[in-house]
């Protein structure tokens, strides 16, 4: 048995009801379970280490945490940066207090890449001092026009929509620099090109070399680690989580009203900062975007407000809450689990170091006792006395399916093609704005798909014969070539 000290972990989607979980099992080990006092809560939500905001990042309410410690929460001002680096250190003090006072450390939050952090050592990339030689090499290289963007990177990132000048540079620059990562993204997607971008400046490394070095380690677990997943069917969930949308507006719009008067309340503070203008601060993240916030800012900064953008806020929350929750489960599905999967080297889950168990919380009620309470005691007790635990497939027919995943590429090569984006000449109308699309079966239907068609079509009606569109803007994405390209001569 591994000398690994054991931790909890409880992970899921928001609403689902992570924190009254790990208050129940915080409380069920307070009872004396195989030696240990007790258990202490560690926040892993992004938004909840800050104050305020208490509603909407959804905290538990002191009164509720039934005297249960809640730790990293609540001790960060709005505005101050704080990000996943420095969370893992601090936790891993926490968790450190906490078994030297004899209690189990219960990690809990909808962040799973935090958790993922945590869990696994040496998969962050450190901040370098030196730059590496094909990262001198590219930055040699490159333009001034894409130096100069290299060296004052934009804030946050542009809008394609709005600027897709900026996009489009944006990529470049990425291609240049690491041409591999680059054509994963679609450079509609900002968000992830500027994140590569990010790394390349932080680490002085390129995302692809990293991936390379990471590759040569194996997944080394830092704890012994109970892993709950707390799953909800979505359609269900979705019900509760509109629901808890319209309670929170209730009791906000109150306080949304008078900010329009007096443009200063408990509302605002944490998410604007009143500077003459209401602007977003930095930390002003996806998280708050997806919760409807730049909605409410709309509403708040024009000049008549109406009830109508109002509604329409509201349901931009809603729909903006339920993206949220399903970008959380693909998290855990695409990037926790395999990441686990791996460590635990396959094979026998319930024997593993990491053992991981989906608890079905979609009907509450008598089904929250029997389902996740009742469950979850009886692994939490296994697990703590190191004794033979269920095997988590079997828990339900839900675990089965969502715990069943298909086996991931592993290999840098495999994982930096596997979302490959291709470049489809016929449909790119604008050179300007390459249409792109990923390869493989995303491709194939594509290539399939009536508006292809039709404009692969025209191409012949236009040029008499079949021609292939120069469109390329950076010469560094390949273009598609179908197998009726291969017979066109190149203009
Ligand atoms: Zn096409």
């Amino acid at each position: 048995m591994s000398n690994l000290r054991p931790i909890i972990t409880i992970c899921g989607t928001t609403g689902v009801g992570k924190s009254k979980l790990s208050i129940e099992l915080a409380l069920k080990i307070a009872q004396g379970i195989h030696g240990w006092r007790g258990a202490r809560i560690i926040n892993a939500d992004s938004m909840q280490v800050y104050t305020g905001m208490d509603v909407i990042t959804n905290k538990v309410p002191v009164a509720e945490r039934m005297g249960v410690e809640h730790l990293l929460m609540d001790f960060k001002q709005p505005g101050e940066q704080y990000v996943v680096g420095q969370w893992v250190q601090d936790a891993i003090k926490a968790i450190d207090e906490t078994h030297r006072m004899d209690m189990i450390p219960i990690i809990v939050g909808g962040t799973s890449y935090w958790i993922q952090h945590l869990m696994f050592p040496n998969r962050l990339p450190t901040p370098g001092q030196t730059l590496s030689d094909s990262v001198t090499q590219s930055i040699a290289n490159l333009p001034p026009e894409l130096l100069e963007l290299f060296n004052a990177l934009p804030e946050h990132p542009p809008s394609a929509a709005s600027h897709p000048q900026d996009a489009m540079l944006l990529h470049r620059l990425l291609t240049a620099l690491d041409e591999p990562v680059a054509q994963r993204w679609h450079w509609r997607d900002t968000r992830k090109v500027m994140g590569s971008l990010r790394v390349i400046k932080d680490t002085g490394m390129a995302p692809s070399e990293i991936i390379i070095e990471q590759s040569k380690t194996a997944l080394i677990p830092r704890y012994r680690t109970l892993c709950f997943w707390l799953y909800a069917e979505p359609s269900i969930l979705n019900e509760r989580l509109d629901a808890r949308v319209d309670d929170m507006i209730k009791v906000r719009k109150v306080l949304i009203d008078r900010s329009l008067t007096d443009r200063l309340t408990d509302y605002t503070i944490g998410i604007y900062q009143s500077i003459g203008e209401f602007r977003p601060v930095f930390f002003y993240d996806t998280y708050l975007q997806d919760l409807g916030y730049k909605e409410f800012h709309d509403y708040l900064a024009s000049a008549e407000p109406s009830e109508k953008v109002f509604a329409s806020a509201v349901e931009q929350m809603k729909y903006g809450t339920r993206q949220y929750s399903k970008r959380q489960i693909r998290w855990l599905k695409n990037k926790l689990l395999p990441a686990i999967y791996s460590a635990n080297g396959g094979g026998d889950h319930a024997a593993a170091l990491l053992p991981v168990y989906l608890l079905d919380a979609t009907e509450l009620g008598d089904q929250w006792t029997s389902r996740v309470l009742n469950q979850g005691e009886r692994i939490v007790e296994a697990f703590l006395g190191n004794e033979t635990l269920v095997d988590p497939l079997l828990l339900s027919e839900r675990a089965r399916e969502m715990l069943t995943i298909d086996v991931k590429p592993t290999s840098p090569t495999e994982i930096l093609r596997a979302r490959k984006k291709v470049v489809c000449p016929a449909c790119t109308l604008d050179p300007s704005q390459p249409f792109m699309v990923e390869d493989g079966s995303q491709w194939e239907a594509h290539r399939r798909s009536r508006t292809h068609r039709r404009h692969a079509s025209r191409d012949k009606k236009m040029h008499g014969q079949p021609v292939n569109r120069r469109v390329m803007v950076h010469s560094d994405i390949p273009s598609k070539v179908d197998a009726e390209d291969q017979h066109r001569s190149i203009v």
